[in-house]
């Protein structure tokens, strides 16, 4: 895939899970990303393990996590949109879509990286997810650029079937760590975990990179 690639998610450490591998991958073939993150994720319940931070340094060290995430990742344009953590389902849909419309025009990516409708779990996620999805419905079908949509629940595979593309990143895969390592606050009791299972299933999830198309009419 050749071409920008625009990466929107609503909390900092959704995109090292998800995408870190494919964001390295495109970087070091010299195509831009540009990731748009909607939130500071400054609701989340982790503050660390051991706790190193409090409620009201959240927002501060989620920001500088996400910005050191985005250093690992080599992602020169991440723009904070600074909308409040679990407040995106509260948005005006149409309004957040034309808002990804205007990203869109202006970014020009090849592929967009973002949540699936439906299978996202998280109302923040779906959110974001139902917005993207919306731009891009929008869009007239020659230009519109390639969805990849991240999609966890445990429905998923009953119901969307087999991942429509899984990208290889066990090359990326140290990079990627270091990426989920930065955010820190959010991250680090579930690295030591993998760490000291070599937790199989956990290591495929992270070295190979699933995402599904949606059935845009
Ligand atoms: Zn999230």
């Amino acid at each position: 895939m050749t071409g920008p690639l625009l990466v929107i998610f609503p909390h900092p450490d959704d995109e090292a899970y998800s995408s870190a591998g494919t964001i390295i991958q495109h970087q070091k073939n010299g195509h831009p990303v540009t990731y748009v993150c909607l939130t500071l994720g400054e609701m989340g319940r982790n503050m660390g393990s051991p706790i190193f931070t409090t409620r009201e340094e959240l927002p501060k060290n989620r920001k500088h996590e996400l910005e050191a995430a985005c250093a690992v990742m080599g992602i020169s344009d991440l723009q904070m949109w600074g909308l409040r953590d679990k407040t995106v389902e509260f948005e005006d849909e149409a309004e957040l879509a034309a808002r990804f419309r205007a990203l869109i025009d202006n970014v020009k990516p090849a592929r967009v990286i973002s949540f699936y409708p439906g299978y996202a779990v998280h109302p923040d996620h779906e959110a974001t997810a139902r917005a993207v999805v919306r731009a891009l419905q929008e869009m007239d079908a020659t230009v519109r650029p390639e969805f990849l949509g991240v999609a966890f629940d445990h429905r998923t595979e009953t119901e969307l079937g087999k991942p429509h593309v899984i990208i290889e990143v066990g090359d990326e895969y140290a990079a990627k760590r270091e990426a989920l390592l930065a955010h820190r606050s959010q991250t680090e009791a579930l690295l030591r975990s993998i760490d000291n299972a070599e937790n199989a299933h956990v290591m495929e999830l992270l070295q190979r990179e699933r995402f599904y198309h949606y059935p845009f009419s």
